[in-house]
Order: C-alpha cells, then sequence, then structure tokens
C-alpha cells in the first residue's frame, strides 16, 4: 500500500496502481470530498420557497416549480439515506429517478448482496427469472443473504472444487446505457462548486434531457474498481479531482464516488474551459484516480478488478450476464453433488462473509 500523500486525508492505494497513481496526483488534486452523513440533518437547506434548481435553474414558483421531494445529492440506491439538497426540483428529480433505475439495473444483484443501507434492502430477482436473492434478518445469525435458483437445469451455481469457490452466473435486467452513465454525471454535478456552475452550463442541459445524446457521444464512459463482496464502504463517498495546470490536455474535472465494494470515476464532460483541447488531435486526455482507501482496508482489497464500461449507447441493452465469485472457503465433501445444491445462505459478519 502506498500513502497518497497528495491528498490532505489518509488515504492509501494498492501498490499495483503506483504509476497511474503518479501520474494522476500530479495532474489533479482533490478540490472536494462529501461523504453521506449516517443520520437525519436538514439543517442549513434553503427554505422551499427560495429555493433555485441547480439543473434547470428554475426557481420555486407555485405549483409550478416545486421542491417538495427529498433530493438526494447521491442516489439513495446506493446507500445515502441522509444527504439531500436544496437545488434539485421535483421534476428534474423525477428525471434522474429514471436513470437511477437504470442504474439499479446495471448494478445487478450487489445491492443485495451487500445489504445495502436504503430504505429498504431491495429483493433482487435476475430479468430470466432463474436466480432470487434476498436480504434476511435473523434473530441468532444476524444478517442472511438468501440466494437461489429456480431452474431445472443448473446454469446459476458452479462450483469450483479446486479452487475451493462458488461462482454465480445471472441475467441482469434491462438497461439503458447512457442513462446509467447520466445518474453518475448527475450526482459529479451536484458537487461542482457555485462559482463553476457557469462553465457547465451546457453539462447541466446534456444531463436534462435526451436533444443532445446522438451530436455528442463517444464520452460516455465510467472507470470502475470492483472489490470482493467482503469489502464494503462504510458511507457513499464523492471526491472532485480538479486539474492543478490550466493549460493540460486533461478534462478539469474527475468525479470519484465510492459506494458499496464499488467505485465509479468519470470526467466530466462540456467544461467551456476544456473546449480549446476538444480539438486537440487525439482528443483531451483521461487520466483515472487509484482506488482509494482507508488504512484498516487493507486486507480487504486483495483482489481489485478494473473495468472500463463504454455506455455511449441509448439503445436498451437486454440478456446481460454476470458472474461472480463468492467469498471463504467452501468445503465439498466426497460425496458433494452441486447439482443438487439450488440455494446458498450468506451470513453477514462484522467484516466478513461465510458461505454455508
Ligand atoms: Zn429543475
Amino acid at each position: 500500500m502506498i500513502r497518497a500523500d497528495k491528498i490532505n486525508r489518509n488515504y492509501f492505494y494498492p501498490d499495483q496502481f503506483r504509476e497511474s497513481a503518479a501520474d494522476f496526483l500530479t495532474a489533479y488534486k482533490l478540490e472536494k470530498e462529501i461523504s453521506c452523513p449516517d443520520s437525519k440533518n436538514k439543517e442549513g437547506l434553503k427554505d422551499k420557497r427560495s429555493r433555485v434548481c441547480r439543473f434547470c435553474h428554475r426557481k420555486y414558483q407555485h405549483s409550478i416549480v416545486t421542491f417538495s421531494n427529498d433530493a438526494h445529492v447521491f442516489s439513495e440506491l446506493l446507500g445515502n439515506r441522509y444527504l439531500v439538497s436544496d437545488f434539485e426540483c421535483d421534476e428534474c428529480n423525477f428525471i434522474f429517478s429514471k436513470y437511477e433505475s437504470d442504474l439499479a439495473n446495471f448494478l445487478g444483484i450487489v445491492r443485495t448482496v451487500q445489504s445495502v443501507k436504503a430504505k429498504k434492502i431491495p429483493k433482487f430477482k435476475s430479468a430470466d427469472k432463474k436466480l432470487e436473492a434476498e436480504s434476511t434478518q435473523d434473530d441468532n445469525e444476524g444478517n442472511i443473504i438468501k440466494i437461489r435458483r429456480f431452474d431445472g437445469l443448473n446454469t446459476v451455481f458452479q462450483f469450483d472444487e479446486k479452487k475451493q469457490e462458488t461462482i454465480i452466473t445471472y441475467e441482469k435486467n434491462p438497461f439503458t446505457p447512457l442513462n446509467v452513465y447520466k445518474s453518475i454525471l448527475k450526482m459529479a454535478l451536484s458537487i461542482v462548486d457555485d462559482r463553476h456552475l457557469e462553465d457547465y452550463k451546457f453539462a447541466f442541459e446534456y444531463l436534462r434531457t435526451n436533444n443532445h445524446d446522438d451530436k455528442y457521444s463517444g464520452f460516455a464512459l465510467i472507470n470502475s474498481y470492483s472489490m470482493p463482496l467482503t469489502f464494503q464502504y462504510e458511507q457513499p463517498a464523492g471526491m472532485l479531482f480538479r486539474k492543478t495546470n490550466n493549460n493540460d490536455n486533461l478534462f478539469t474535472h474527475v468525479f470519484s464516488f465510492s459506494a458499496l465494494n464499488q467505485i465509479f470515476q468519470i470526467v466530466l464532460p462540456f467544461n467551456r474551459q476544456d473546449v480549446p483541447h476538444y480539438t486537440v488531435p487525439g482528443g483531451v486526455n483521461v487520466l483515472w484516480c487509484p482506488p482509494l482507501f482507508d488504512e484498516d482496508n487493507e486486507a480487504a482489497i486483495r483482489s481489485i478488478h478494473c473495468n472500463l464500461h463504454n455506455l455511449n449507447s441509448t439503445e436498451r441493452l437486454r440478456h446481460q450476464k454476470e458472474s461472480f465469485v463468492l467469498p471463504g472457503q467452501a468445503t465439498y465433501g466426497e460425496s458433494f453433488d452441486g447439482s443438487k445444491i439450488i440455494g446458498i445462505d450468506l451470513i453477514r459478519e462484522e467484516d466478513n462473509e461465510c458461505e454455508e
């Protein structure tokens, strides 16, 4: 582990990211960091009648522009219960909630397996109805995640006896890739400082409508790091990095969001200061932030899976399969017959999951 000492708190990143981290932490500095609180606190929020929406720029107007809903700065379905804003009108909130249902389907089973701290832990059903997962609370055992298969011939569970691993494969529910991207962009634009909002004027319009989806395409990428299922960030948190030298051929801001066992990163598009760089041959360079952890996470992050998701399409994506490996030491006896297994219970302890 390497101390990311260019950042003002004690964050660490694994050795394997040494090179890319050096590049990123030279070119960018942390401008803002927001972590979700674990209790309700609406202090400091503007009165509903004096609110202005940062996304559509409209002021409160009785029964026309309203701010009645709790507008979550970061998605509630990623575990943010209490961080709400006073700058998102109900109409924009409704638009963004549609993006979030795509995000939920993109995330798949992970929220259930991680028992995300939402209003209600979601029950998961795969698109082909062959797998269901549910998080339950048992007085003696604590949090149990029940995964069941409903197919005649087992296509869900695979048991690798040599590696002592269980692999679960399921079909995600359909989602629109660009909407998944926009759900992350919405979170990023929510924490941009007021003084930079003017630079992102077009980004807000792009976010709210689909008028520009076809004309501007190509940058809707999410860089993700997935940690083992046994790892979980305590609270969702977002970090906004700003480039240190305005003349660098880089996007001004990089947003990194951590929740569950995942980190999602995007570059912020359409900053008007970046426009001159758009026409440089080869385009604007992209640097990603290394995955950052607190010191005590070290043991949990031995394997990190990096992925670059191309989410530029507005075509609904169906039948996408995903596999994940269950942690824990499974022991299979002599007479073990995987085809007879129809369910697996995971018992969630403090920082540990056991397979039964
Ligand atoms: Zn609005």
